[in-house]
């Protein structure tokens, strides 16, 4: 086998290609993994539109959500828990920070490592080519952190676990324990909002409060956990949506807001905390202004990037383990083959599904 199929951005805001791509020798200790689904999220979209890269970065294949089956591996290598990794398993694999710099080495933050290496935005002309994961096959470098996926958990979750509910993993981290009397409101019914939804009330908030859209995608949202639903677009005056946190907290505010939308909502999702409460901000895209003036007193702000390995291993395991508890498979809206790569993209671009699948056969 020399090649592989893969889906090309060759020019910004054009129809991706599929290509063939060389399939490359593996170095000691890296994996060549065959790809059994690959979900599209918001980023995809991004550097499909050219806003978070520029012509040097292309050809490159697109997406960064792979789960697949080991293929090869060059010499033996074990997995995040000590077992051993063998041809046949089905894997997810953490992206890779250098280890050595002030932010890996001193700070413990590998998030903000400046040598990070991460998917679907690499050269696919050049050494090792395969690190899109709308491709067949995917090379998994020596340093990544392997996490084995359970037979329960479906290709598809195991996917969209390696960057959307990590990175809720990652937030709920960095939040730290909730209290059996703490209400959480959170800003989105996405994806990472329906799991945020799922984390907090198996976290044993006392109640979980969601603002999203639309009535569909809201319905799964209670599935998920939430206590109660507040529709955006039936609720369209944000002094409405704030005085029904209030009336659900005897007037306080929320103990804690998660924000998984757009950074747009954080100073609406501000105005939702009470004084002394933790908020942390997931969602990307948009810039707000924020007031200091306006922020509660004695409040705590985390702002979450993408995950450390254990975070992908923690979100593949509640995946596993809540599975009778969450409906986690309603969450993943649309599947496509890699000849559809375009329509999926552009239904994503469009808001018209949450989340799309490339499944491979
Ligand atoms: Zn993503
Ligand atoms: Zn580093």
């Amino acid at each position: 086998m020399k090649d592989c199929r893969a889906a090309v951005i060759t020019a910004h805001n054009q129809p991706l290609e599929i290509q063939r791509v060389p399939i490359p020798d593996l170095e000691p200790g890296a994996l060549l993994v065959r790809i059994e689904a690959s979900t599209l999220c918001g980023t995809d979209v991004h550097r499909w539109h050219g806003s978070l890269s520029d012509a040097d970065s292309l050809p490159m294949i697109t997406g960064h959500e792979p789960c697949g089956t080991v293929e090869a591996i060059h010499g033996k290598r074990t997995d995040i828990l000590g077992h051993p990794v063998k041809p046949g398993d089905r894997v997810v694999w953490s992206y890779v920070a250098c280890g050595s710099c002030y932010y890996c080495s001193v700070a413990l933050q590998p998030c903000i490592c400046p040598g990070r290496a991460s998917w679907g935005h690499n050269r696919s002309d050049r050494y090792p080519y395969l690190l899109g994961s709308c491709a067949e096959y995917m090379y998994v470098p020596p340093p990544c952190l392997i996490i084995q996926v359970p037979e329960e958990v479906s290709s598809a979750s195991a996917a969209a676990a390696a960057c959307a509910y990590r990175t809720v993993m990652h937030g709920f981290d960095r939040l730290g324990a909730i209290k059996s009397h703490e209400t959480v409101v959170v800003q989105g019914s996405g994806p990472l909002g329906n799991f945020a939804t799922a984390v907090a009330r198996d976290h044993g908030a006392r109640q979980v409060l969601v603002i999203g859209a639309p009535a569909a995608r809201l319905k799964v949202t209670k599935r998920m956990g939430a206590d109660a639903v507040l529709n955006l677009e039936e609720v369209t005056d944000p002094k409405e949506r704030r005085q029904w946190v209030l009336d659900h907290t005897d007037g306080r505010g929320a103990d804690i807001v998660i924000q998984v939308a757009n950074n747009l909502a954080v100073p609406e999702g501000l105005t939702m905390l009470r004084d002394g409460g933790r908020f942390v901000n997931i969602g990307a895209g948009g810039n707000a202004n924020i007031a200091a003036r306006s922020l509660p007193q004695e409040m705590t702000f985390h702002t979450i990037r993408s995950g450390e390995p254990r975070h992908w291993f923690q979100a593949i395991d509640f995946l596993a383990s809540r599975k009778n508890v969450f409906p986690f498979e309603e969450m993943i809206s649309a599947s496509y083959t890699l000849d559809q790569v375009n329509e999926a993209l552009q239904a994503m671009a469009s808001y018209q599904v949450v989340k799309a699948v490339i499944k491979f056969p």
